[in-house]
């Protein structure tokens, strides 16, 4: 079975590729290989109820099947070249730009006109944000919401499955080089293509380091995220949600010089459980839907760690802080901000006589036992530096959610047409490591088609 273009990974990186290559090259035969279920079949079996915490399943639905780990997020297409990644490096700002815009419009398309894009040009908070010592970074914030998100999804699949063959539940297990192409290896069968595009994600990391120790494709890797998820009453941060949707803040610590940021923000959202690899970290969403709103806010407050030599393994270092709140916890951990700085767990009693009602059962304990000093400092300082733009964020009913951590793909030696130094070998979106987010891969995703499109 032979195909023009074969696309590994049915996430925002590869569904942007088979969109634009069957826009620009209708005729070109392409397949997309996805490990994961079909959108509709996707389900994460924790329900609340009969199950509590996640059971490890064979593939984890919420990072995995079409639309990746992007289908059940909030849909905050972010465009900017400030975070997200560093898509721009490799393709241009200008042209990274360009590309999130026109994402933005086939979102549009697709069934997400009507939603709201906020923008931090021109707002007071920028100013009231230095005058405490804090960074407020520029950005174009397109909220689907999770709802609206899943639709536009849906309906793009309704459009490709016309054009493109789907392989789903079929995890390619290795990539082989031809004479005049590639040979993708799975369990029921071999294909080959002439171009292939790989867009793994996160979950397929793991994966992708030893695709490219086999194809002796240099990468390297030397950056975690990890920090807490911060859950407060919405109205703390309402006047900030209310303009900008979500703002990326940033705080350099006084004791360390570390820089903390608030990430992925959640107005009147829901805190949930994240499965990579078996390890059970914390994430967050909300829905566009007034029905599905709650009336908590969270956001992550990350810390990044870089490592030098000789150390290598960054994910590893954060798997094993990760692996620690699962074997206190059972899987993630909860404490009240009071609880923490007082130096005590926290335990179901105070958590219900609090202000907050968490949106996820998690274990009350004591984060301190799990998040090194120096991350945790950080994470407290950043605490009472957003209390005096956001007062009532550093009160005791403050939930603090453990451990949330962003592992970083190792990053893949591409050249400025994000083409491995193999033609026709492309690597895109989180599993190449150079973007981490929905607008910059899906972006990639786009770039490569048209890049592969010229060709014909
Ligand atoms: C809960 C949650 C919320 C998020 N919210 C946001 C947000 O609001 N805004 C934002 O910008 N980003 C958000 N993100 C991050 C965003 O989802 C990712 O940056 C984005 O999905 C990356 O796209 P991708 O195509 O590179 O990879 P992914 O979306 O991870 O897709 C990769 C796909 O490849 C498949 N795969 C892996 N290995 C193989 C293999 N060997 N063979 C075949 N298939 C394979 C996987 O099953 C997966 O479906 C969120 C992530 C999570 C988990």
């Amino acid at each position: 079975m032979k195909y023009d273009v074969i696309i590994i990974g049915a996430g925002p990186g590869g569904i942007f590729s088979a969109y634009e290559l069957s826009l620009k090259k209708p005729e070109l035969k392409i397949a997309v290989f996805e490990a994961g279920n079909p959108l509709d079949k996707r389900k994460c079996p924790i329900d609340g109820k009969k199950v509590k915490t996640c059971i490890c399943c064979k593939t984890c639905s919420i990072m995995s099947g079409f639309g990746g780990a992007g289908a059940f997020s909030d849909g905050k297409y972010n465009i900017t070249n400030s975070f997200g990644g560093t898509l721009y490096e490799h393709i241009g700002k200008k042209t990274a730009l360009e590309l999130m815009k026109y994402v933005d419009d086939i979102n549009m398309q697709f069934g997400g006109e009507g939603t709201k894009l906020y923008s931090t040009a021109g707002t007071k908070f920028k100013k009231i944000c230095i005058e405490n010592k804090l960074n407020l970074l520029d950005a174009s914030v397109r909220h689907l919401g999770t709802d609206i998100n899943y639709i536009v999804l849906q309906n793009m699949y309704n459009k490709l499955e016309k054009q493109v063959d789907f392989f789903f539940n079929l995890p390619v297990s290795e990539i082989e080089i031809t004479q005049d192409g590639y040979k993708i290896i799975t369990q029921k069968a071999e294909y080959e293509c002439t171009n292939c595009i790989v867009s793994v994600g996160r979950s397929g990391s793991k994966w992708m380091e030893k695709v490219c120790k086999s194809l002796n494709i240099a990468t390297k890797s030397n950056r975690v995220d990890i920090g807490v998820r911060v859950e407060l009453p919405a109205v703390v941060f309402s006047h900030l949600t209310d303009e900008l949707y979500e703002s990326k803040i940033v705080y350099r610590t006084e004791k360390f010089e570390d820089n903390v940021r608030t990430f992925c923000m959640n107005p009147n959202g829901i805190v949930v459980n994240e499965n990579t690899n078996g390890i059970v970290t914390v994430n967050g969403h909300s829905y566009e839907d007034n029905d599905m709103k709650t009336e908590n806010t969270n956001f992550a407050l990350l810390v990044s760690k870089h490592f030098s030599e000789p150390f290598e393994d960054s994910n590893g270092y954060g798997e094993s802080i990760a692996r620690l709140s699962n074997m206190l916890g059972g899987g993630v951990i909860v404490q009240r901000f009071g609880d923490l700085v007082r130096g005590r767990r926290s335990n179901s009693k105070r958590i219900e006589e609090g202000l907050v009602t968490p949106t996820l059962q998690a274990t009350p304990g004591d984060l301190s036992l799990v998040l090194p000093k120096r991350i945790l400092d950080g994470i407290i300082e950043m605490i009472y530096a957003l209390d005096k733009i956001a007062p009532g964020t550093a009160n005791d009913d403050t939930l603090l959610y453990g451990v949330e951590v962003k592992f970083y793909n190792m990053e893949v030696e591409l050249d400025e047409k994000l083409e491995t130094k193999y033609q026709g070998l492309y690597i895109i979106g989180d599993g190449s490591g150079i973007t981490h987010s929905l607008s910059h891969a899906s972006a990639g995703g786009v770039f490569v088609a048209r890049e592969i499109a010229e060709k014909y």
